[in-house]
């Protein structure tokens, strides 16, 4: 007869995991009954004693577990191999946020086992604060003008709060049948350049499935667009990184910056061909809070690009990392660097006690900019409220390849403003009339013809924003408030 070889009795005298071979053993027993064999050993008194008989059972039930938990691990480390594929993002790719939108993306929760699987139960939450816009605070300290300078927020910050799958483990249910383990984890005691831990989100889905990961990707992409739809990136240096400030904001409308007459629609035109053909930048020139940083801010609105800023009179900003960020700059991005002539002046202040190594050197500057290539989706625009200062090598053509002056308010700009703000109070223009009347009175446009004791004087096109913000729909107080116009003088 054959002999039956059941696993559960593979009868080997130690308990503890024994190789494979072992289940092939001559010395498997034959299920029970008396031998009629004769054993030196004395076995067959011991096979048929019920209790070794059992405890043989038990060990062999031990090493059969043993044996088939280790089969599982390896089978699974196998399948694992063999029918998984894996995706790790690391979090210095720009698809890592963009995923983790996606996953924390409300999902279509039908039947049991998805409800169960596809919630996501460990969340964290992101929350970005938006302050005053950076330039609202630089604008009033322009001091050209009474009003409150930049209409920049008056100081309420908004908070904004996103949800996202937090560390550990994930599943998502991607389509019926189709499911996606995520695995989010800090990678180890790396650390990003903006000093935070170092994270990787791991993506695991059947091999089958793995057609999958195209759709991932671009639903990731597509969401992550949809967010900044209409709006504009602003990026600013963190540490030695690029990062987005605060959430996109609703892109400027051209029409919201009133530049002198033609400027404006002439450098969009400029820009457009400029990109074409593949130019270098611009440099926008005149007194602080003349619209220089909103006008490129809306052009980048104009253009579905995002900004790349970088203020050069900034703590911390040094030859290296300017060199460095700008050889990392975001794509399709307008590199807006400010205050250029801090450049210079720095220069001037280090000369006697050698290089300090805090700020950018004009040389840097240059340095910078030379290895920045002319490319079809950047533009570089550079502003300064001192051109005198300039070193002249920066505005030399091949890096800057135009200059334009953005000054303080003329009559025009200011009765276009007056529009905007009261063109539909004031439909007869009488308002606007008066207005007008009253700075010329104040001396704002180049002096009183009337009255030659009037200086000349000057206003900034934020101090008559700020009349206006401070007078909404109140067009007799703007002309009342018009004086605040004028700089004030302390006399203790
Ligand atoms: P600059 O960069 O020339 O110092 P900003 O663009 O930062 O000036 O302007 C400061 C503030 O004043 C902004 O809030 C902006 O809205 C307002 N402002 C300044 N100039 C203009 C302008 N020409 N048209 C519309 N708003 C302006």
């Amino acid at each position: 007869s054959q002999p039956a070889l059941p696993l559960h009795a593979a009868p080997t005298p130690t308990p503890t995991p024994t190789p494979p071979t072992a289940h092939t053993s001559p010395l498997v027993a034959p299920s029970a009954g008396p031998s009629s064999t004769p054993s030196i050993l004395g076995l067959d008194a011991l096979f048929t004693n019920p209790v070794f008989a059992g405890g043989i059972g038990l060990a062999g039930l031990g090493a059969a577990a043993a044996f088939g938990r280790r089969a599982l691990i390896s089978g699974a480390a196998l399948l694992r191999r063999q029918l998984l594929v894996n995706v790790e993002i690391s979090k210095r790719d720009p698809s890592y946020s963009w995923v983790l939108a996606w996953l924390a993306q409300p999902r279509d929760n039908r039947g049991l086992l998805a409800r169960r699987l596809t919630r996501l139960r460990n969340l964290s939450v992101v929350t970005s604060t938006k302050s005053l816009s950076p330039r609202g605070v630089a604008a009033s300290d322009g001091g050209v003008g009474g009003g409150t300078g930049g209409g920049g927020g008056g100081g309420k910050i908004h908070a904004d709060f996103r949800v996202q799958p937090g560390f550990g483990r994930h599943v998502v249910r991607h389509a019926p049948g189709v499911y996606i383990a995520v695995n989010r984890e800090k990678a180890g005691t790396a650390t990003t350049a903006t000093g935070e831990p170092h994270e990787t989100l791991t993506l695991t889905l059947l091999w089958m499935h793995r057609h999958v990961l195209a759709d991932v990707f671009t639903q990731a992409h597509a969401l992550a667009q949809s967010f900044q739809e209409g709006k504009t990136v602003v990026y600013t240096a963190r540490k030695m990184e690029w990062a987005v400030l605060g959430k996109p904001r609703l892109k400027r409308p051209l029409g919201s910056v009133i530049l002198n007459e033609g400027v404006a629609e002439g450098l969009v035109a400029d820009v457009k061909e400029f990109l074409k053909a593949q130019q270098w930048g611009y440099l926008l020139y005149g007194p602080p809070g003349t619209g220089k940083t909103s006008f490129i801010q809306a052009l980048a609105g104009e253009l579905d690009y995002s900004v790349a800023m970088i203020n050069l009179s900034e703590m911390g900003m040094t030859d290296d990392l300017l060199s460095q960020l700008l050889t990392q700059l975001p794509e399709k991005s307008i590199l807006l660097l400010e205050d250029v002539d801090a450049a210079l002046v720095n220069r001037r202040q280090r000369d006697p006690d050698g290089y300090s190594g805090r700020t950018v050197t004009a040389s840097g500057l240059l340095n910078a900019l030379d290895g920045l290539a002319a490319g079809e989706d950047r533009i570089a625009f550079l502003t300064t409220n001192h051109i005198d200062k300039l070193d002249p090598a920066l505005i030399r053509p091949g890096r800057v390849d135009m200059m334009v002056r953005i000054g303080d308010a003329t009559r025009y700009q200011a009765a276009q403003m007056w529009d905007r703000y009261y063109g539909d109070i004031d439909q007869d223009h009488s308002g606007r009339e008066r207005f007008l009347e009253r700075l010329d009175e104040l001396g704002l446009f180049g002096g009183d013809a009337q009255n030659p004791n009037v200086p000349k004087r000057h206003t900034s096109t934020a101090a008559i924003q700020g009349l206006f913000q401070l007078n909404k729909g109140d067009m007799e107080g703007a002309i009342k408030m018009a004086d605040g116009l004028i700089p004030r003088t302390f006399e203790p």
